[in-house]
């Protein structure tokens, strides 16, 4: 049963688009059909915006179903109209819209709840779509001291939606993306249909929902392996002033075998100055560490690089032998003296450590302030050139947030899952974590959204292969692009587990047919 519906009261509304009512008729219908208990009229709801602060849209109605039987009720609905859309909307920390069914339906994923099942014996946990990772963690490692391998740098996502892009960060290159890490999924498709799929049972759909842009069906369960948790981390950062130093370091530790290298490795590029937000602050790890400039040359480029590892322990662990096995990991390192910035933190504290950023981002404004990112895939192959064209100039000042540079195996994602990646088997992700500032410092949003195009133009210039993480595009020959060998197959999945084209209309690969 549905738990209510909030529908969206429009007094504002100056959209010029073709008029609505024939969608609001049927919403209504969808109402009563599902026999709703009550509708709260006037509601402002989030739906209409998202974390990139950029797209904002009009929905019909946000609903909450309680489980994966509602929510195929409403995707059967929305097949008998002649229009509707249906959006699951995750955490709503998508930047282009993908979440927003625009005069469509948005189901809200969080009310599915957080259901998470751990089978410990089995070593996996079966956990909602809608669950946060945030919510996963502490369940997980709080009650049974077992944990997902796999996380993003920031856990107030849904597992439903970073499954539907890839969910990486520093543990990708041993374990694969987060979409590496489910053995089942169970998925309402398009067509209504509850199905439940990995690699044996419904395979194609299994394939196809993981990195599939929320394309071919609604994700309301995933199976997550799991591993023993440990207590502690020891956290590293180590600084460079040559970009080939950096990425031969960083390259030497994610081919090494697991087991013989960190636990967590990752990357960010920085400003060489004593801008606060962009340049040298941004690197030591606690408040008593400071970066010495006197350390780096003057000749060096208006970019440095910072490499950062993570290499797991437990409590009965002493002293000596982490600094023993750290030190074994760092021998071959081209570390500078000085350039070496380290502490120790709970396993927790550091899985959730972008949290804290989150509360004082929250406090000073700039959280809710649009955030035009940008997330590349690029080639090793080619990442010297941007390191070039692009770091060294075009974003030579930073971003006003993080640029995150690390590594990625591409032997670590199955090509049978939906998400595109550029030719060889290391690329690097290149994350440009733009913060506008509520005090008009740096740059406008409208001037970030023109420099990230002018990133995107340099990187075809100059025979650039990478590919869009967290894609957008606004046309089928952008999506045509982006998929290249793989459209077809894509398509195909479409036409076969959402052949109306209702799913995930802010993504803007298909259009609604009926
Ligand atoms: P939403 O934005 O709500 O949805 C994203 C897309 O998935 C939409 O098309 C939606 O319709 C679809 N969708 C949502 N739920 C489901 C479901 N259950 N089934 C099918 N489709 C669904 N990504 C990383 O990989 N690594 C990071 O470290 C990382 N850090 C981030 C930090 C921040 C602060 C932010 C804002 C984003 C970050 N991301 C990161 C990107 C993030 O993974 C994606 O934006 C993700 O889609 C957000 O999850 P969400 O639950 O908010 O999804």
């Amino acid at each position: 049963m549905i738990a209510y519906i909030e529908r969206f009261v429009h007094e504002n509304d100056v959209d010029s688009s073709p008029d609505p009512d024939s969608a609001a008729d049927y919403t209504s219908e969808v109402l009563s059909d599902l026999r709703v208990a009550a509708a709260i009229g006037g509601a402002i709801s989030d739906a209409g915006k998202d974390f990139g602060g950029i797209q904002f849209s009009k929905p019909l109605a946000v609903l909450r179903p309680s489980d994966a039987a509602d929510v195929a009720k409403i995707l059967r609905l929305a097949a008998r109209s002649p229009h509707l859309t249906v959006a699951a909307r995750g955490n709503g920390h998508s930047v282009n819209g993908q979440s927003m069914a625009h005069r469509g339906l948005v189901i809200d994923m969080k009310s599915l709840g957080c259901g998470i099942h751990v089978d410990a014996a089995a070593m996996h946990a079966d956990v909602s779509g809608g669950a946060l990772w945030d919510d996963v963690l502490r369940h997980c490692v709080g009650n049974y001291g077992l944990a997902p391998r796999s996380w993003t740098d920031y856990l107030g996502l849904t597992v439903g939606g970073t499954l539907s892009n890839a969910g990486i960060s520093g543990q990708a290159f041993a374990h694969g993306p987060q979409t590496e890490n489910v053995t089942e999924l169970e998925v309402v498709t398009g067509n209504g249909d509850v199905l439940v799929c990995s690699t044996r049972q419904n395979s194609e759909l299994f394939f196809g929902a993981l990195g599939g842009l929320g394309q071919f069906g609604i994700i309301t369960r995933a199976r997550v392996l799991l591993q023993p948790a440990p207590d502690m981390v020891r956290w590293i950062r180590v600084v460079y002033t040559e970009f080939s130093d950096f990425t031969r370091d960083a390259e030497s530790l994610v081919t090494r075998p697991v087991g013989d290298t960190f636990d967590y490795v990752e990357g960010f590029v920085f400003v060489n100055s004593d801008d606060p937000v962009n340049g040298w602050p941004s690197v030591p790890l606690d408040r008593y560490g400071s970066f010495d400039p006197a350390r780096i040359s003057c000749s060096a480029s208006p970019v440095l690089y910072c490499l950062e590892v993570a290499l797991h322990y437990k409590n009965e662990d002493s002293p000596s032998t982490v600094d023993t096995r750290v030190e074994r990991l760092m021998v071959g390192l081209r570390v500078k003296e000085g350039m070496r910035f380290e502490t120790e933190l709970g396993y927790m504290e550091f899985l959730l450590r972008v949290k804290q950023v989150e509360e004082e981002a929250k406090a000073n404004g700039i959280w809710g302030a649009p955030h035009p990112w940008l997330n590349l895939f690029v080639s090793k192959n080619d990442i010297g050139e941007f390191d070039r064209v692009v770091f060294k100039n075009i974003l030579k000042h930073g971003v006003g947030g993080p640029m995150l540079l690390y590594p990625l195996l591409r032997s670590k994602w199955d090509s049978r899952k939906s998400v595109a990646l550029p030719e060889g088997e290391i690329f690097y992700l290149v994350a440009l974590l733009r913060f506008c500032s509520p005090y008009q410092t740096g740059l406008s949003v409208h001037q970030m959204v023109v420099q990230n195009q002018e990133i995107l133009q340099s990187c075809t210039k100059n025979g650039i292969d990478y590919k869009l993480y967290l894609p957008h595009y606004n046309s089928v020959e952008g999506w045509k692009r982006h998929f290249g060998n793989r459209w077809t197959r894509f398509q195909e999945r479409k036409a076969r587990f959402d052949p109306m084209a209702i799913l995930a209309p802010g993504q803007k690969i298909f259009s609604r047919n009926w």
